[in-house]
């Protein structure tokens, strides 16, 4: 912990620096990735904390991911500012939902749905419009947008009608599904996770009083990944702020990828417009990535079109020189997957902790290959987007009912007639639908209850450690715990979607599958949806602090027509592909064989292991330098090291 307020400071840059000084007005952070964005405001807030300038208890900081607030707050706790609240709209919304609901709705909160996709389905069945596999998600992604952009059933066939996008069918039976969706749910007392947004802002709307309950609380509000903000989070967060403007967001429009949930940059970039008094602060440099991964970054987006590349900030890379990126092209996709396991068991191997090591790709779908091979290979692995147990909604529901139990004290009829901890819990959560017997057969309920029995057992060994303990103990208990979960971990390597790694890194990245038609994604047809999938390949490339590896396979399976071809967002950009926009060149020099590793290169040879460009005709032909280590591999793997010490002495953690 940082001993002084002005200590927090010491590890910024002068421009990141000015950001955490302007603690006061409007504050708006333009960078590209890597450049410490997410640092910045971390660091404002903690010296605001610090410096006694921001009580704790009134900023609430919003991040994009329930892992990014997560690390948010670890880092806060670092750095001496714990107990500031660091969130995702939805789970600060869920809370004060749950919290003002009895005194605005009166009642218990409705339950949160948890298969949308089954309810819209039975709601097409309704209105008869046979739907198959994809169309049903397509219909359930529209229903989506039409809430997140605040469109009611009715008005859905004009919006989209006036919106870029294409409606996946007909939008009248589009709305009249949306339409049925909505009164089933009704019917059910269920509510779905957009429901989560529009019943805050509809509450802070209508009753001034509770409004003015959480402008009280909240004073200071701070927005990460600004960029991707949709007019329905826009909407909370003005209604937050009321007529204040102590707001800080930080965003880079040229990693603007959800535009299918309404994001739009246009809220970063006008920012100025709105704020006429903002405090507007550029970032150029990055402290993530290599000069090499910052090249392929540049490259990437210097053939960006549209509005948010019109707002593009060339990066400049901090590091020293690491490995190229390396481009593999496999025969088929089994293929892709054992070589990138392989590849990353060798990482494993010479020391690189797991949880160190990503694999992205662009849909959920292509996961399956990549954890068969890595279980084959025996490497540790987790799914990003399958949640940690204090985050699940049930487990968050239970601490709920808990808290509200244990402040209730014992006037809660509830608790009559049970005297120790553990039957209290059985009683709180026998509320929740709770039963000691588990329900019948596999999925969702079932692991449902499975959480719940583990909550039980948990309060169970509790009073046994600590006997007489009540149940204000455990509650208090469980916030620990859920606190240290939220700390980043090191565990496996980390399988995930691009859309799921947006703001964190990692220091050697596999990003797999990387053909035409996965990358852009082939229902990406209009030219603003071509140009959001070279954003998303860009976001992650940035993700990789040292090593980076590109792959995609020709063909499907073994022995299949090799039909596909590497992703045009890298011609120009990847040795041998020629020039941006010219026709299809294949694999070409520089690129590796998956199975040979035959490697040809064109144009200014770099040594493979420092990346310094070489001249000797001997160096060239070898393609590293003279003095650097002969085996490219063992090489890589010690610079790792190296620079994953650097950055622990840095970071004051411990080094692997
Ligand atoms: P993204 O756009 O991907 O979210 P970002 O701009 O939020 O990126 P950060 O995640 O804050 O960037 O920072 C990237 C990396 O650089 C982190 O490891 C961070 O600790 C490091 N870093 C940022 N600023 C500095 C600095 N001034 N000195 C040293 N390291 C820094
Ligand atoms: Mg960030």
């Amino acid at each position: 912990v940082p001993e002084t307020a002005d200590a927090v400071l010491d590890g910024l840059d002068p421009e990141q620096r000015e950001v955490a000084l302007a603690l006061h007005g409007p504050v708006c952070v333009l960078a590209g990735a890597g450049t410490g964005k997410t640092r910045a405001i971390t660091h404002r807030i903690a010296y605001g904390v610090r410096a006694g300038i921001l009580p704790p208890a009134s900023v609430l900081a919003v991040t994009f991911t329930n892992r990014a607030a997560g690390e948010m707050r670890g880092r806060l706790r670092q750095l001496g500012a714990g107990g500031v609240q660091a969130r995702t709209f939805h789970s600060a919304a869920l809370r004060q939902l749950q919290f003002f609901w009895p005194k605005a709705v009166g009642g218990e909160l409705p339950r949160l749905l948890e298969r949308k996709i089954q309810l819209v389905a039975e709601a097409a069945a309704r209105c008869r419009i046979r739907l198959d596999r994809n169309e049903l998600r397509d219909v359930t992604s529209e229903i989506e947008w039409a809430k997140v952009t605040q469109t009611v059933p009715a008005d859905y066939p004009a919006a989209v009608a006036k919106s870029v996008r294409d409606a996946p069918r007909d939008p009248a039976e589009i709305g009249q599904i949306y339409a049925t969706y909505e009164q089933l749910k009704r019917d059910r007392s269920v509510i779905d996770f957009e429901d989560v947004l529009l019943l805050t802002v509809g509450i802070l709307q209508d009753r001034p009083d509770i409004a003015d309950q959480v402008r009280r609380q909240y004073q200071h509000f701070v927005v990460d990944e600004y960029q991707d903000v949709s007019p329905l989070q826009q909407r909370l967060l003005d209604l937050w702020l009321g007529d204040r403007d102590s707001l800080c967001v930080v965003g880079d429009a040229s990693q603007t990828i959800y535009s299918f949930t309404g994001a739009t940059p246009d809220h970063l970039l006008n920012f100025r417009t709105r704020h006429p008094n903002a405090t507007v602060v550029k970032l150029v440099r990055d402290y993530r990535s290599t000069p090499q991964v910052v090249h392929l970054a540049n490259g990437l987006l210097s053939q960006a079109r549209g509005r948010a590349a019109e707002h593009r900030l060339e990066l400049i890379s901090q590091r020293d020189p690491g490995p190229e990126p390396v481009y593999t092209e496999y025969a088929d996709e089994p293929a892709e997957a054992e070589g990138t396991a392989r590849r990353i068991r060798d990482l494993v191997a010479a020391g690189v902790p797991a949880g160190e090591i990503a694999v992205l790709y662009r849909v959920n779908a292509q996961s399956e290959v990549y954890e068969q091979a890595l279980a084959d290979a025996g490497v540790p692995y987790q799914l990003r987007g399958a949640e940690r147990f204090f985050e699940r909604q049930e487990v968050r529901e239970a601490g709920v009912a808990l808290r509200g139990a244990a402040r209730a004290g014992g006037n809660d009829s509830l608790l009559d007639g049970a005297d120790d901890l553990p039957s209290q819990v059985r009683a709180v959560l026998s509320t929740k639908g709770w039963t000691s017997e588990p329900p019948a057969g596999s999925g969702a309920v079932r692991d449902r209850w499975e959480s719940l029995a583990a909550l039980v057992r948990l309060a169970e060994d509790f009073a046994r450690v600590k006997p007489g303990a009540t149940l204000s103990d455990l509650v208090t208990e469980l916030d620990e715990r859920a606190a240290a979960q939220h700390a980043p971990t090191v565990q496996g390597v980390t399988l995930a979607s691009l859309h799921a790694a947006k703001g964190l890194e990692w220091d050697a990245v596999f990003l797999v599958g990387l053909t035409e038609g996965m990358m852009p994604i082939t229902y990406a047809k209009t030219d603003e949806q071509v140009e959001e999938e070279r954003r998303l390949l860009y976001v992650g490339v940035t993700r990789a602090r040292l090593h980076l590896s590109l792959s995609w396979a020709l063909s499907r399976s073994p022995g299949g027509r090799a039909s596909r071809r590497p992703t045009r967002f890298l011609k120009g950009l990847r040795p041998g592909s020629g020039p941006a926009g010219a026709g299809g060149a294949g694999g070409g020099g520089g690129v590796e064989r998956g199975a040979g590793g035959r490697r040809k290169r064109r144009g200014p040879v770099q040594c493979r292991v420092c990346g310094a460009t070489l001249t000797e005709a001997g160096a060239m032909k070898l393609m590293r330098c003279e003095d650097c280590p002969s085996d490219m591999d063992e090489a890589l793997y010690e610079r790792l090291r190296e620079w994953r010490s650097e950055q622990a002495r840095e970071l004051g953690q411990p080094a692997y």
